[in-house]
Formats: structure tokens, C-alpha cells, sequence
């Protein structure tokens, strides 16, 4: 499909006005910059607008209002959904704002909406310090924490929601505001899980929280077989162990390197990812108490920077791989609801596959949910099945185990995930029942106050009755 031409001009008038380059299908690199990063994503924008500055963002949107065309916003391009693409419209894509700054007093971080969490990361660990990030390297900073920000901290420092202190915003109609508490404190609540609905945010304010630059992490390995009686063993010490363990029990493949042993090399096995959020002395003591219950075939964890650990999930997911995903919440792990995962995720199609079972609890229900957007509910665990295969003729069989598994871990799961896991294929009372009906009623209110035309609607979408609906994916 060829992208539709603007005859008008207006690409020609942008390009002239934007810092950052605007790349139009003339362009040699239209085709890299297109992308995003699941392979089953293949749209064709108008152009892509490679902000760098706030005002380039602004030029970009009046632009494509003054011109009717589609909004898509990118930050990391990981929406699986593919929502920061779109064809024949403009993709806002603010990667080019890459500015950090790091309060090592108040233990806050400033930063361009652009980053990644490798790069945030890269830069408060010189300090010593972190915030729960995506569990991939090269998920966008801001798309992960507007609709979520789950990670391996989640237990010590509550999810990325929760450390947002404020942000600029550019607005529908143009307007540059601030959102925190001592500006627009509606906006700020409605960012904290409200994801891309209320405009395009240019720079996040972060709480930062001491951690590392050494922790003890990294993976220990264990036999396919034995994943039943280990997840139990797992969920009994984990649902008791200190917010400092974190982590999760992982199906996946063994890589093919020298030190998995040779029987369990491209072998489906379990793997505990462990990390300690504290001292490494008290570290090695709470893996101790855990190897005693369950001593590893193979283990790999000792004191590892904390940006090493953030990257350990990173070869297992590489950009342009195909990819769908479900995830639910599990209110309690029971026997049965451990047999049932067990056989669903040994029957995936593709060996690149991984389900990871996260328990929660700890600072996250501490903090709550009052002041977010997110409904955040008193459940022990959540899981993510997360289908990775290379082939487009194995979408079918992926797509499918998936959907699978969701369905049969249904009767032990609370369907009603954070927003970033909603699909649209899944429907709107998904993503309402995450919300729950009060905020969900609140949210509505305050998308009509900010984006009364339904001009962000590519993304998990606030959208009540009466509004544009969300386009075709
Ligand atoms: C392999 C993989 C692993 C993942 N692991 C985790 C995980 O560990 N924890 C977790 O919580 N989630 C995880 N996710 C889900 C992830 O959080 C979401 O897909 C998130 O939206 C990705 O953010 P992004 O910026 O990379 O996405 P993008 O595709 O760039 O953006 C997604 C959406 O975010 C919004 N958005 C992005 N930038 C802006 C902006 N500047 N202003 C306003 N809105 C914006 C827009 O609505 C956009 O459509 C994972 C996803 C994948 C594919």
C-alpha cells in the first residue's frame, strides 16, 4: 500500500518549521523509521516527525489537526497493538527529546519524554538511584509509564505510576501545559494510567529510589519438569519473603551457550529471575534460604550492575520480532490455577515464547491507588504470556496459544489488567472494568475537558459515547 500524498503543502511547511527531520515516503529512511517494534505492525504513515524539541511537537499536531490527518504517538515504539503507528496519518514520534537530569537530593529525575529505559536507567545509576522500569531495555520510557510501569522493583517501589511527580504536556488544541501538583493536579491524576489520551507529553517528572549500582541478580535455571511442585515451592517462600526479593518464575527456552548444560541447551526450562533490592550480604542470605528449598541445575546470579539486570530479557526480545501478548491479574496462585499455567505454557508453538508469572504485593498496595488514574487491585500475582515467534505463517498457532492460555487461566484470574496490556481486539468493557466504573467516569470527564475532538485516540481509548471511534488497527 502506498501512503496517501498531502498535495496540500503542509508536509513541505512542517519540514520548514521542525528542528528534527520529517521523513515522508520519499525519503530513503521512510522504511526504518515506519517500523516499531512488533514485526506484525506494517502501516504506512503520511510522515513521521521526528521531534526534538517541544515546539517541534507543537508544529507536528497543529499540522495534522489543521490537515484532519490520524495522530500517532511514539515514544520506544512497543505497543504491541501497534498504536504508535498508523496509516496515511502523522506519527509524533518525540524520541528526539532526550534530556536527563537527576536530583540526587531529592531523589527526583527530570527527563525528555524521548528516553528509553536503558538510557534512563544508564543515567540515575551513576547516582545510585532507579525507578521501576519496563523489563525490556528499549521500551519507551513514557508509553510504559502513562499506562502502567511494571518491573522487577515493583515490590520494593510501587509501579512507574506511582513515581510520577509531574509533566509537560502539549495539549489538543496547541497549549503547552505543566501537570503536577502545584499546577494541573487533574491532568497529573489522569497521566498516572491514563496512557496517551490527553495529550503528547514532551517531559516527565520521576521520584527516584536508591538501588544498586551493584544488586544481586540474575537467573537460576531449573528442569521443564519440575515446574509444578518449583511454583509452589516459588509462590510459598515469595509470598512471604521481604518487598527487597522481586523477580518472577519464567517458562522459557535455555539459550544454546557453553555454560547451560548441554541437556538442557534450546530445552523449554524454568527460570527464576532473581533480584535483590538491598544489600548484597543480605541478598545472598534470602537466595540461600531459597536454593535450600529448591537448589538450581544451573545458576547464574551474583552482584551485577543494576543496568545489567534490566538488560536480561533484552536477546530473548529483539525489534521486528512478531508478537501478541495476554496478561492478567491472579488473585491467588492455588494448586490449581499453577497446574493449569504449567500445561498451557508447555504447549507453546514457538520456543522463543515466555510466560512469566510476577508476583506482587509489598510497596505497590502500600502506596495505593487513590491518587492514580490506575486501579490497582488486592491481588497476590499477575501473569504475562508473551507469544515471540519469527514466521508470519505461525501467527495463527501464536495468536491462538495465547488466547488459550487466557482463556484457561479465566476462572483464576481477575480480567481487568493495566491499560497497557488491554488489546483492542479485546474490547472496550476490558479496559473499563481495569479503570472500574468511578474512574472510568472521571477519566471520560477530564478526556472531554482536554481532547474534546478525540484527536489522541490511537492508543487504550477513553472514549464515551459520542466520540470519533477508535480507528481500525
Ligand atoms: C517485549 C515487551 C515487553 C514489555 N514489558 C513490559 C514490562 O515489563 N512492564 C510493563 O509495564 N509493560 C511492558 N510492556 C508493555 C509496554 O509498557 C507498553 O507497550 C508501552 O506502551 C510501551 O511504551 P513505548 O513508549 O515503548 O510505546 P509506544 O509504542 O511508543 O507508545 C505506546 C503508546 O503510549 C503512548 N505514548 C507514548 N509516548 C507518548 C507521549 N510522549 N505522550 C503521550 N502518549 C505517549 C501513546 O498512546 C502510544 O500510542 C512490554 C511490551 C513488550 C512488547
Amino acid at each position: 500500500m502506498a501512503p496517501q500524498v498531502l498535495e496540500t503543502g503542509a508536509l513541505d511547511d512542517l519540514r520548514v518549521r521542525m528542528t528534527g527531520p520529517l521523513v515522508t515516503a520519499s525519503d530513503p529512511a521512510y522504511h526504518e523509521a515506519r517500523r516499531v517494534f512488533n514485526g506484525m505492525i506494517d502501516r504506512y504513515p503520511a510522515a513521521i516527525a521526528h521531534c526534538q524539541t517541544t515546539d517541534d511537537v507543537v508544529a507536528a499536531l497543529a499540522c495534522a489537526r489543521a490537515h484532519d490527518l490520524p495522530v500517532a504517538v511514539r515514544c520506544g515504539g512497543h505497543s504491541t497493538p501497534g498504536f504508535s503507528t498508523c496509516d496515511d496519518g502523522l506519527v509524533i514520534d518525540v524520541g528526539g527529546l532526550k534530556h536527563v537530569e537527576v536530583d540526587v537530593e531529592a531523589g527526583v529525575a527530570t527527563l525528555g519524554a524521548g528516553l528509553t529505559w536503558g538510557e534512563l536507567d544508564a543515567a540515575t545509576q551513576q547516582h545510585g538511584l532507579a525507578v521501576t522500569g519496563g523489563r525490556v531495555s528499549d521500551t519507551g520510557v513514557t508509553g510504559l509509564t502513562l499506562g502502567s510501569g511494571s518491573g522487577w522493583l515493583e515490590r520494593k517501589y510501587g509501579i512507574t505510576a506511582q513515581s510520577l511527580l509531574g509533566a509537560e504536556v502539549v495539549l489538543a488544541d496547541g497549549s503547552v501545559v505543566r501537570a503536577d501538583a502545584d499546577g494541573d493536579a487533574d491532568l497529573l491524576w489522569a497521566l498516572r494510567g491514563g496512557g496517551g489520551n490527553f495529550g503528547v507529553v514532551t517531559e516527565l517528572t520521576l521520584k527516584v529510589h536508591p538501588v544498586g549500582p551493584l544488586v544481586l541478580g540474575g537467573m537460576l535455571a531449573y528442569p521443564r519438569e519440575h515446574a509444578g511442585e518449583l511454583a509452589r515451592a516459588y509462590r510459598d517462600y515469595i509470598e512471604r519473603a521481604p518487598d527487597e526479593v522481586g523477580g518472577g518464575f519464567a517458562f522459557v527456552s535455555a539459550p544454546p551457550e557453553e555454560f547451560v548444560p548441554e541437556e538442557m541447551r534450546l530445552k523449554p526450562i524454568v527460570g527464576i529471575v532473581w533480584v535483590y533490592v538491598g544489600p548484597i550480604d543480605e541478598g545472598r542470605e534470602a537466595l540461600a534460604q531459597w536454593k535450600e528449598i529448591a537448589p538450581p541445575a544451573l545458576e547464574m546470579v551474583g552482584p551485577m550492575p543494576y543496568v545489567a539486570l534490566q538488560q536480561l530479557l533484552d536477546a530473548a526480545s529483539p525489534r521486528g520480532i512478531r508478537e501478541y501478548f495476554k496478561v492478567d491479574w491472579v488473585p491467588e496462585l492455588t494448586d490449581e490455577a499453577i497446574d493449569t499455567m504449567v500445561e498451557q505454557a508447555n504447549a507453546a508453538p514457538s520456543p522463543m515464547s515466555q510466560v512469566i508469572l510476577e508476583p506482587l504485593g509489598g510497596a505497590m498496595h502500600r502506596i495505593g491507588d487513590a491518587d492514580l488514574a490506575l486501579r490497582i487491585p488486592d491481588v497476590k500475582w499477575s501473569y504475562f504470556c508473551l507469544g515471540l515467534w519469527p514466521d508470519a505463517a505461525d501467527d495463527e498457532a501464536n495468536v491462538g496459544w495465547a488466547r488459550g492460555l487466557a482463556a484457561a487461566m479465566k476462572p483464576f484470574a481477575l480480567s481487568s489488567p493495566y491499560p497497557n496490556f488491554v488489546s483492542p481486539d479485546e474490547g472496550q468493557a476490558r479496559l473499563r472494568e481495569g479503570y472500574g466504573e468511578e474512574k472510568y467516569a472521571r477519566l471520560a470527564e477530564l478526556k472531554r475537558r482536554y481532547d474534546p475532538d478525540n484527536v489522541f485516540r490511537l492508543n487504550q481509548n477513553i472514549a464515551p459515547a459520542g466520540y470519533r471511534p477508535v480507528a481500525a488497527s
